[in-house]
């Protein structure tokens, strides 16, 4: 691979963009790195260190939840000398770097060079394509998996927004609509072990045996949540509605009969 200088932090790259990166695997990119974690991401390191999600986030996860960083020097507490502790589980940024993914609202998505570490050993090329430099760092499923997530919490913000536009007095949430609402709150909901334990304790069944299965029936039950909170506040627009078609009648007849 030829050695060229870092491609233009502010241009657009396509999947069919020519670009390669090849990692020396120096570990200087680990550092001072703010890293968020969604919940398939948390699922897949808690599993690879024989952890469950719950004490995962209680025990390693930095805020947010976010990769954590040892105070002493900034670095990924992943990091193990120069090398990933948890490579084959790493997240989705850690895959795409150093490439920065952007959604855009009607679901087309570019690629954007990261600023490197300014010691970094990688080395930048033209060789190859990002589609092909993607491929190679295995980012089909993560990505995939962190579309349905970034859906989730997209419709779980419109969820909020509709439940804060509704006067407190018209919701009464049942007591599983009341649990789901503090669970989008504190953020419990990102904790899939233990959203998936609460729902086979309930249904007398176990919980899902494959990280497949498992972010599959969390995506499901926090759908069928935002479902229910969608139905609780129903009722209360259609009172909006049956009172703006009252407030709206007698102004129509009236414009008729002038
Ligand atoms: S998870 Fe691995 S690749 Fe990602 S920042 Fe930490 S050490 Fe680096």
């Amino acid at each position: 691979m030829s050695r060229e200088a870092a491609p233009d932090p502010t241009s657009r790259l396509q999947e069919d963009s020519a670009f390669s990166y090849r990692c020396h695997a120096c570990g200087r990119c680990c550092h001072h790195k703010l890293i968020y974690l969604a919940p398939h991401e948390v699922l897949q390191l808690a599993r690879h260190l024989g952890m469950r999600t719950t004490a995962f986030l209680a025990e390693l996860a930095g805020p947010g939840p976010s990769l954590r960083l040892r105070e002493e020097d900034g670095a990924c507490i992943f990091l193990d000398g120069s090398a990933c502790r948890v490579h084959p589980v790493r997240p989705l940024a850690c895959r795409l770097y150093p490439l920065g993914l952007h959604a855009d609202v009607d679901g087309s998505e570019t690629f954007s060079p990261l600023d490197p570490h300014p010691h970094s050993a990688g080395e930048y090329g033209r060789e190859g394509t990002v589609a092909g430099f993607l491929a190679a760092q295995g980012v089909g499923p993560w990505r995939d998996w962190s579309r349905r997530y970034a859906q989730l919490h997209s419709r779980m913000l419109e969820v909020l927004a509709r439940l804060e536009a509704t006067p407190p007095s018209a919701v009464s949430p049942t007591p599983e609509i009341a649990a789901a609402l503090d669970a989008i709150g504190t953020g419990d909901w990102m904790d899939i072990d233990a959203v998936l334990e609460r729902d086979a304790t309930q249904r007398g069944t176990p919980p899902p045996a494959t990280v497949e299965q498992a972010i599959a029936r969390h995506l499901a039950l926090l759908h069928a949540w935002l479902d229910a909170l969608l139905a609780a506040t129903r009722p209360v627009q259609a009172d909006a509605a049956s009172d703006a078609r009252s407030r709206a009648s007698p102004s129509a007849i009236d414009t008729r009969g002038t």
